[in-house]
C-alpha cells in the first residue's frame, strides 16, 4: 500500500455523514463555534446524499407551536404509544420542543412550502406532517451546510473511529479512504459527530435478482452510523427493534399521503377490512395496546401479516374512489415525483391506473433505523433539564465514549423524528459538542502515529487480498482465497432472513434461530477478513459489508435479549410471542468489548416523564 497517498486533518468538529443530522450538525456547529475549526465528511456527495437524496414530499415531523397545533408533549405520547412504550422521552421531548425553529429555517432558505389557503398556516397532511414541494429539499439543507464548515469532503468513506492514546474511552478523530482517488484520510478532531444513517440491506430484500438495489431505505444507508461507535465500545440501544414497512408492493412507493390526505383505506382481496378480523388474536398477543388511538404501526403491520398468512391477500390500498376528485388524482401522483418516482413507473409497467385499480401492497423487509417509526441506535445522554440520572451524563447525545456524539438515525430511543427532527438532533449535538470543547474536555488528546499506519494497513487488506487471490482464479471470477463483497452481502442477507426475522419466516423468530445466526455471522465475520476489492469501489462495498454485519451482530444479540414479542408485524419471537410488560417494560442496552468482541446486554428502565412520574422498573 506504500502508492496510497495519506492526508492528514485536524479539526475542533468532525462530522461523519453530511445527511439530514450531519447537514444540522454542521450548521448549528459554526453558530457555536464561531472561531473553531467545522470538518464534514460524507461518502458520497452532500448536495444528493442519504436518505433524503431524491427528495420528499411532506416534512413529517413539524409541531406548529405556533398555532398551539400541537405542543411536544403532544408528540411525545405519540411517539411512545406507537413504540409500544418504548421510547427515551426526554431526547424526544428535547427533539420535539426544536424541531419547529429548524423547519422555519428551511422555509427561510427557499425550501417550497404548501400552504392552507384559508388558514395561511403550512398546509396540514396529517397531525405532525406538513406538505412541501421537496424536490431540491437536499441540496438546500446542504447549502447552509457548505456555508458553514470550514471544509467539506466529499467521496470519503468513514471507516473507523480513532481514539485517544492518553485518555481511556475518549475519541480522538476518524479515519477513511477517498472512493475515487484511494488516498488515505486521517481527520484528527477533538469532537466527533457521527451521522451517518440507517442501515439497509442487512435482511434480505424482497427485491433480488434483476431488482437488486431497489430497496425502500436508502440502499447505501450501511449501517456505519452503527459499527462505529460499536468498534470502539459504545453502548447501543433497543436495536431488536428494526422496521418493517407497509408500502406499494415492488415500487415501495410511500403510502403516507395516500392514507392521510388521500383518505384511502386497505382492503382484503374480498374487499373486506380484515384489520378488524385480527383484534382479538392481537388483544390476545398484547393486551390493552391493541385498543391505543392511533393504532401502532407494527400492529397494523401484524393484521396485515396474519391476513396474508391465512390466505386473504393481496391486500389492495382502495384508490378507486379518492382518484376520482381530479385534484385527489394529482396529488396522488406527484406524491411519488417528489420522492419515489420508480412506483409511478411499476405501475405503468404493471397497467396499473390508481383511478381504476386498486394497487397492491406488500410489508417490505426490516430496516434498522433510528428517526422513522422505530428507534434503534446509539445509547446517548439527553438533555440536563429533562434526563433522569440514568439518562444523563454532562452532554446532550454524548454517546457513552467522551467526546463522540450522535444524531439522526445514529441515535437510539427518540423514533419519529424524520427529516426535520434528525436536522434538529444533529443541531442539538453540535451545540453540545461545542461546549464539550469550551469546558475543556478535549485537552491533550494524542493519536499514535501506530493506530492511524494499522489502521490504514487494516482497511486497504482487501485489495491486497484480491491481488494476491485473483491468481489463484482458473476460471470466471471466483477465488479459493477470497470472497466478493457481492458474494458476503447474500450470504449476510440469508442468514438475517432466515434466523433472525426476515421475510423467509414471515419475520418469525426464536432463540435456537437466534444462536444459529450469532455462530453464522460469527464464521462470516471470520471470513470476511478474506474479502477481495478489485477497486476503490468495490473497497466501499467492502467496507460497507464489514459495518453491516457488525450492525447485524448487534440487532440478533438484542433480539435474543428481550424475551417477549414487544413488536408483533415487526418480528416475532416463537418462543415468547407475548408481550409481557412485567419483565419487558425497559430499555435494552448492548455494549461490545472492541478487544474481545463480546456483546454483553442489560436492561435499564423506561421512564415516562410526560403525564406519569411514576416509572416502571423492569425485574
Ligand atoms: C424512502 C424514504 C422516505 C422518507 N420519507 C420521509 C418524509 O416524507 N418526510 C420526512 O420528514 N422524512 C422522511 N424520511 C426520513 C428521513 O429521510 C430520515 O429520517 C433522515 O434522512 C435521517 O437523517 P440522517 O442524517 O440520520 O441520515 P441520512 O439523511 O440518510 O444521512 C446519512 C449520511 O451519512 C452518509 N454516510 C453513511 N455512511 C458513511 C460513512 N461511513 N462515511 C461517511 N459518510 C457516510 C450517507 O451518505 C448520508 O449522506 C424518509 C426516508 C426514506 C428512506
Amino acid at each position: 500500500m506504500t502508492k496510497v497517498k495519506t492526508h492528514f486533518e485536524e479539526s475542533d468538529v468532525l462530522i461523519v455523514g453530511g445527511g439530514m443530522a450531519g447537514t444540522g450538525a454542521t450548521f448549528e456547529a459554526r453558530h457555536w463555534g464561531k472561531d473553531l475549526k467545522i470538518v464534514c465528511v460524507e461518502k458520497a456527495n452532500i448536495d444528493r446524499s442519504g436518505a433524503v437524496a431524491q427528495g420528499l414530499y411532506a416534512i413529517n415531523c413539524y409541531m406548529g407551536m405556533q398555532w398551539n397545533e400541537n405542543q411536544p408533549e403532544d408528540h411525545v405520547r405519540y411517539a411512545r404509544n406507537d413504540l409500544m412504550g418504548m421510547v427515551r422521552e426526554d431526547l424526544g421531548y428535547d427533539m420535539a420542543r426544536h424541531v419547529d425553529s429548524t423547519v422555519h429555517m428551511f422555509d427561510e432558505w427557499g425550501l417550497p412550502m404548501m400552504k392552507n389557503e384559508k388558514t395561511g398556516r403550512y398546509l396540514r397532511e396529517g397531525k405532525w406532517q406538513i406538505m412541501i414541494h421537496g424536490e431540491s429539499y437536499k441540496p438546500i439543507v446542504a447549502e447552509a451546510a457548505k456555508k458553514s464548515a470550514d471544509k467539506i469532503y466529499n467521496r470519503i468513506m468513514i471507516t473507523h473511529l480513532l481514539m485517544d492514546d492518553e485518555k481511556e474511552n475518549r475519541i480522538g478523530g476518524a479515519v477513511g479512504f477517498n472512493m475515487r482517488t484511494g488516498d488515505y484520510h486521517v481527520f484528527k478532531a477533538k469532537t466527533v459527530i457521527v451521522a451517518a444513517g440507517g442501515a439497509s440491506h442487512i435482511f434480505k430484500p424482497r427485491a433480488v435478482g434483476e431488482g437488486m438495489g431497489r430497496t425502500w431505505y436508502a440502499p447505501w444507508s450501511n449501517g456505519s452510523a452503527y459499527a462505529l461507535p460499536i468498534a470502539v465500545g459504545a453502548k447501543m440501544t433497543q436495536m431488536e427493534n428494526r422496521i418493517v414497512l407497509c408500502r406499494f408492493k415492488d415500487g415501495y412507493g410511500p403510502v403516507g399521503a395516500y392514507f392521510l390526505h388521500l383518505k384511502t383505506y386497505t382492503q382484503n382481496a374480498n374487499g373486506e377490512n380484515y384489520e378488524k378480523k385480527w383484534y382479538d388474536h392481537t388483544k390476545n398477543l398484547v393486551g390493552e395496546y391493541i385498543d391505543h388511538h392511533p393504532t401502532p404501526t407494527c400492529l397494523r403491520n401484524h393484521a396485515f401479516i396474519q391476513e396474508v398468512m391465512a390466505g386473504g391477500g393481496p391486500i389492495h390500498m382502495v384508490t378507486t374512489e379518492a382518484f376520482q376528485d381530479p385534484h385527489l388524482e394529482t396529488v396522488g401522483w406527484e406524491n411519488f415525483l417528489g420522492m419515489t418516482v420508480g412506483q409511478a413507473v411499476v405501475w405503468a409497467s404493471q397497467n396499473i391506473d390508481p383511478k381504476y385499480t386498486n394497487p397492491e401492497l406488500t410489508t417490505s423487509e426490516p430496516y434498522v433505523m433510528g428517526s422513522h417509526a422505530t428507534c434503534s441506535g446509539a445509547w446517548v445522554s439527553g438533555p440536563e433539564d429533562l434526563s433522569p440520572p440514568e439518562y444523563f451524563w454532562g452532554y446532550n447525545r454524548m454517546l457513552t465514549v467522551d467526546g463522540l456524539f450522535g444524531a439522526g438515525d445514529t441515535v437510539g430511543g427518540s423514533a419519529h423524528k424524520f427529516s426535520s427532527g434528525s436536522f434538529t438532533e444533529g443541531r442539538l449535538a453540535a451545540k453540545a459538542a461545542v461546549k464539550y470543547i469550551e469546558d475543556k474536555k478535549a485537552e491533550g488528546i494524542k493519536v499514535s502515529d501506530k493506530q492511524c499506519s494499522d489502521l490504514k494497513e487494516v482497511i486497504y487488506k482487501p485489495l491486497e487480498n484480491y491481488t494476491v487471490g485473483r491468481n489463484e482464479i482458473t476460471g470466471g471470477t471466483v477465488s479459493p482465497s477470497y470472497i466478493s463483497p457481492i458474494q458476503g452481502l447474500q450470504r449476510l442477507q440469508r442468514i438475517m432472513d432466515e434466523y433472525v426475522g426476515g421475510i423467509a419466516t414471515n419475520y418469525m423468530t426464536n432463540e435456537n434461530m437466534l444462536n444459529r445466526g450469532l455462530e453464522l455471522l460469527k464464521w462470516l465475520e471470520e471470513d470476511l477478513e478474506n474479502v477481495g476489492a478489485e477497486d476503490y469501489h468495490q473497497l466501499m462495498r467492502a467496507w460497507e459489508l464489514k459495518h453491516r454485519t457488525v450492525t447485524s451482530q448487534c440487532v440478533t444479540e438484542h433480539t435474543k435479549f428481550r424475551t417477549e414479542t414487544r413488536w408483533p408485524g415487526y418480528y416475532y419471537r416463537g418462543d415468547h410471542l407475548k408481550l409481557d410488560d412485567k419483565n419487558w417494560h425497559c430499555l435494552t442496552v448492548s455494549r461490545r468489548d472492541p478487544k474481545t468482541k463480546e456483546f454483553t446486554m442489560e436492561k435499564v428502565p423506561v421512564y415516562h416523564i410526560v403525564d406519569e412520574k411514576k416509572e416502571k422498573k423492569a425485574s
